[in-house]
């Protein structure tokens, strides 16, 4: 009896864990991990920053090899970092909305969407003067109203694959690496990580492995586009 318990709450685990945070699942709606192209097509994103000085550090890695990536900023870290953000937006990099706090308990508050999606654009028209139109939710949370909602305020959301399951419990850079690598596919999205939720942390292991799959790759023929270059629509508003 104990045993058919706790498999049934595995299961609802499992099911519950597919539907509302997985990369893939497109149950709720469409949230975009990978576009069907058979160019050697690749989006680098980063999601969690800014954070220093793995956020410059990384932006020099894709500077030295001439590369464009897209930038999921947290609003908090904006505002504890509003000139590395300005910085990413002066290189070229394309950058989308990651929520105001990070914060997980704040999906279950009524106010949700004003508190963490609407204030972070105004956020971002504050201090880059920018409107994003890609959002990605943290952990990929997602549920049917919150997908309409963004759908209806002109924002796409944007899924992709963790670059290691473990990245943020700083494992080995040749670890993520690899397993980066063995993703690597026309018109994969990968998402590392260059802060830590809204607050901060290490991410020396992120940045190092960033080096690796890059050069790997760049052997391997791959190009590196923006998500909005993959989807071929404007990445702001204004
Ligand atoms: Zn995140």
């Amino acid at each position: 009896m104990i045993f058919l318990s706790i498999l049934i709450i595995l299961v609802l685990l499992a099911i519950s864990y597919w539907l509302f945070m997985s990369s893939y699942s497109q149950v709720f709606g469409r949230y975009i991990w990978r576009v069907r192209t058979r160019e050697k097509l690749i989006a680098l994103t980063f999601d969690d920053g800014p954070n220093e000085p793995y956020t410059s550090q990384i932006l020099d890695i894709l500077s030295e090899n001439n590369i464009k990536a897209t930038f999921f900023m947290v609003g908090n870290c904006i505002e504890r970092y509003p000139d590395v953000a300005r910085k990413v937006l002066a290189a070229g990099h394309s950058i989308g909305s990651h929520s105001v706090s990070h914060r997980f308990r704040n999906y279950f508050r009524p106010n949700f969407y004003q508190l963490e999606v609407l204030k972070n654009q105004e956020i971002f028209d504050k201090y880059l003067n920018i409107t994003p139109t890609l959002y990605r939710s943290p952990w990929l949370w997602r549920y049917p109203s919150l997908l309409r909602r963004l759908k209806s305020a002109g924002l796409t959301p944007i899924s992709g694959e963790f670059c290691h399951s473990l990245e943020v419990f700083k494992i080995d850079a040749n670890k993520i690496a690899r397993a980066v690598i063995k993703k690597a596919k026309p018109g994969a999205i990968i998402i590392f990580h260059d802060g830590k939720e809204g607050g901060v942390g290490d991410r020396a292991q992120t940045v190092q492995a960033v080096g690796l799959v890059i050069t790997r790759l760049l052997k391997d023929g791959y190009r590196f586009i923006t998500i909005d270059e993959l989807l071929k629509k404007d990445q702001y508003n204004k």
